[in-house]
């Protein structure tokens, strides 16, 4: 007979699965990305209250005045940095740290900066509890990036920027891309940069989104 933790287990296999169809139908079609939603327990990646709504296709509070994004954001997202496992990946904004267990399944050695202590501290816990020894979080201003650990073969970033970060663009290897949303609050766009070499860079305006916007600096107390 099963205990109630694998009833609980099998309820969100399913819904689960049911997020993956939905996503399909909406352009997500690189297979490992549907792998990695289908394989990441987001219901511990967000408030208890809310743990029915766990797999809805929708952006909840994570306190600090932030979110964590809507799947589908993060399925689009992921899929525009084409990763490859093994690759060295830089995220700003960690969140809840939903988005870096996604990529850490997919086998990105991920490096991802958070501005919160508060956040910055709960997901390192989180995302090492759940056995995710492939994310290393770091709390700094994502505007800086990581010089130490530069150059990345992909950035991404999970916070509105209104125009390119220019430190990011400098720790990006040649071949490299990035995923970025950038604009104003009512006017923000996806973006795909892709380095082609030293000095060239080319941007592909990818579609219409909604992010929490990013702040420079740190903010180190308890909200
Ligand atoms: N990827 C996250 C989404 C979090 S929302 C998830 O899956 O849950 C965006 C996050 O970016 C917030 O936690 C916010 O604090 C953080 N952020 C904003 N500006 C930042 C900056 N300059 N450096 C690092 N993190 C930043």
């Amino acid at each position: 007979m099963k205990n109630d933790i694998n009833e609980d287990y099998d309820i969100y296999v399913a819904r689960r699965k049911q997020l993956v169809a939905e996503l399909k139908e909406m352009k997500i079609t690189n297979p490992e990305v549907l792998n990695a939603i289908e394989n990441t327990p987001r219901h511990l990646f967000i408030d208890q209250s809310l743990l029915a709504f766990a797999y809805e296709n929708k952006a909840y509070q994570i306190g600090c005045g932030q979110t964590i994004s809507q799947p589908y954001t993060v399925a689009l997202q992921t899929q525009l940095l084409e990763p490859r496992a093994g690759e060295k990946v830089l995220e700003i904004g960690t969140g809840s740290g939903y988005q870096s267990a996604i990529l850490a399944e997919m086998g990105m050695n991920l490096f991802s900066v958070e501005r919160q202590y508060t956040l910055y501290s709960i997901a390192k816990t989180r995302l090492n509890d759940l056995g995710y020894n492939n994310v290393h979080c770091y709390f700094s201003d994502g505007f800086t990036g990581l010089p130490e650990i530069a150059p990345f073969d992909k950035i991404i970033v999970t916070a509105g920027s209104a125009s390119l970060p220019q430190a990011l663009m400098h720790q990006l290897k040649i071949g490299g891309i990035m995923v970025i949303p950038m604009g104003q609050q009512q006017n923000m766009y996806i973006y795909k940069i892709k380095r082609i070499s030293m000095a060239d860079f080319r941007s592909e305006k990818i579609e219409n989104c909604a992010f929490v916007p990013m702040i420079s600096g740190v903010e180190s107390q308890p909200l």
